[in-house]
């Protein structure tokens, strides 16, 4: 039984967390920065605790002073949302020690998959296909390096086996540029992650990203809920997604998808997870699993009316799965685009005061967003302020209703990417016709 959650969390992952726990009658503890006081879930908790300044390393980030507002609140479970503490063993292992339960998977399981030389080990032995490379991490012997790359060929990718966020990876052309990108990749996984293992893969030419939803309960079920597409990304980052990954033949769908679910039960995943792929030529190539709620877990959410994070809070509370594969029925597509407070071309971040927000409506749109009229957006914590989630009968209806959306929002005050999704992205006729590559965006903002 979980009667009382802290929400590990800000902005507007702390409050759909909120929100799911007021449906199911859970008491809820908010914890904030001395930045956040103003947050909408911080007005809406049952209790609030300001846990420090706000620097992130000394608030969301600092594991005794959460535990310690649990503690004086006496809550039973932490969630702690997405970023921030959401993959880190230590938190959830002190989590656990400290008597709470943790909403996520087993402290062991976060370590494994968060090394991605370990995680990607993982999968290949449970049969899950990984893109060629190096097979686990490269040493310091840079003639051995050299060995490996030239049997995956080039270009090819190094990366940090503790990366994160889109950072720690650096492409290598040739043999020449070798030594060099990664020994700068090193540097900057040692001091972005104080961790420079490093890995190296072929870099694909023209990949989707297609990952795969899955809940398991760590008592022998697990169920999938099927795929999202997430190919619009800048930087190596999400900015818009989409449910179903259009254009997949279905065998194939069906396929990849009963494998993460095997490898769920294989590993005793408990809560939820997503595996993420890289998909080119009809093949899947595993590159990384997450082990927390995703920011876009909305559009999974409509399209098979399972609500996520309800279940990741029944699941650590300790019950069995509440729904089998069969219950899981996919009906229509949805879209999300994310809302950053940055300048729509040139991506520079826009903190400040929101003079006015209105939020779009209608038939099949949902709105997961902290913002209000009044609201100031701290320049302290990442840029996203909300996300715009749009359903259809069809991938074409669920298109329309996001223009109509995207026409629809208000947000004045501060710089937001809402113009580049209004006028540019849901504009493309090649991205209306679905099944753009990972390299799309970028080559449409910035030519090749
Ligand atoms: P992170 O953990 O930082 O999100 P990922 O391993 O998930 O890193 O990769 C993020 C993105 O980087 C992918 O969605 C893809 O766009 C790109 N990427 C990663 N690996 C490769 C690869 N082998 N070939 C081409 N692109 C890649």
């Amino acid at each position: 039984m979980i009667k009382k959650v802290l929400i590990a969390n800000r902005g507007e992952i702390a409050l759909r967390i909120l929100r799911a726990c007021k449906e199911m009658g859970i008491a809820t503890v908010a914890v904030y920065s001395k930045a956040d006081a103003d947050l909408m879930h911080v007005r809406l908790a049952d209790e609030a605790v300001c846990i420090g300044p706000a620097s992130a390393t000394d608030s969301y980030l600092s594991i005794p002073a959460i535990l310690s507002a649990a503690e004086v609140t006496r809550a039973d479970a932490i969630h702690p949302g997405y970023g921030f503490l959401a993959e880190n063993a230590d938190f959830a292992e002190c989590v656990e020690g400290s008597g709470f339960i943790f909403v996520g998977p087993r402290p062991e399981t976060i370590r494994v998959m968060g090394n991605k030389v370990a995680a990607i080990d993982a999968m290949r032995k449970a049969g899950i296909p990984t893109v060629p490379g190096s097979n686990g991490p490269i040493g310091d012997d840079i003639d051995k390096a050299k060995k490996l790359a030239a049997e995956i060929g080039f270009p090819l990718i190094v990366k940090a086996a503790a990366g994160g966020g889109g950072r720690g990876m650096r492409v290598v052309e040739s043999m020449e540029e070798l030594a060099h990108g990664i020994a700068m990749t090193r540097s900057e996984a040692k001091s972005a992650f104080g961790d420079d293992t490093l890995y190296m893969e072929k870099f694909l030419q023209k990949p989707r990203h297609i990952e795969i939803q899955v809940l398991a309960d760590g008592q022998g079920n697990a169920v999938h809920l099927g795929d999202r597409d997430c190919s619009l990304q800048r930087r190596h980052q999400k900015v818009v997604e989409e449910a179903p990954a259009p254009g997949i033949p279905p065998e194939l769908r069906e396929q990849v998808a009963q494998r993460c679910v095997d490898a769920c039960l294989e590993i005793g995943y408990r809560g939820a997870g997503t595996f993420e792929f890289l998909y080119e030529d009809g093949a899947f190539y595993f590159i990384e699993m997450n082990t927390r709620v995703q920011v876009e877990h909305p559009i999974t959410e409509m399209i098979t009316g399972v609500d996520i994070v309800k279940e990741q809070l029944s699941i650590a509370a300790g019950n069995p799965l509440s729904i089998r594969q069969d219950d899981v029925a996919f009906e229509g597509h949805a879209f999300e685009v994310r809302i950053n407070a940055e300048h729509p071309e040139r991506f520079t971040p826009s903190p400040g005061l929101i003079t006015r927000f209105h939020a779009p409506g209608g038939n099949g749109v949902r709105v997961d967003s902290h913002l209000y009229s009044g609201y100031r957006v701290p320049p302290f914590y990442d840029s996203l302020i909300g996300k715009i989630i749009t359903w259809g009968s069809t991938r074409d209806i669920a298109f329309k209703r996001m223009q109509n959306a995207l026409d629809e929002v208000l947000i004045e005050g501060i710089d937001s990417n809402v113009a580049l999704h209004r006028d540019k992205i849901f504009q493309d006729k090649n991205f209306a016709k679905g099944e753009v590559d990972i390299h799309y965006l970028e080559k449409k903002l910035f030519g090749e």
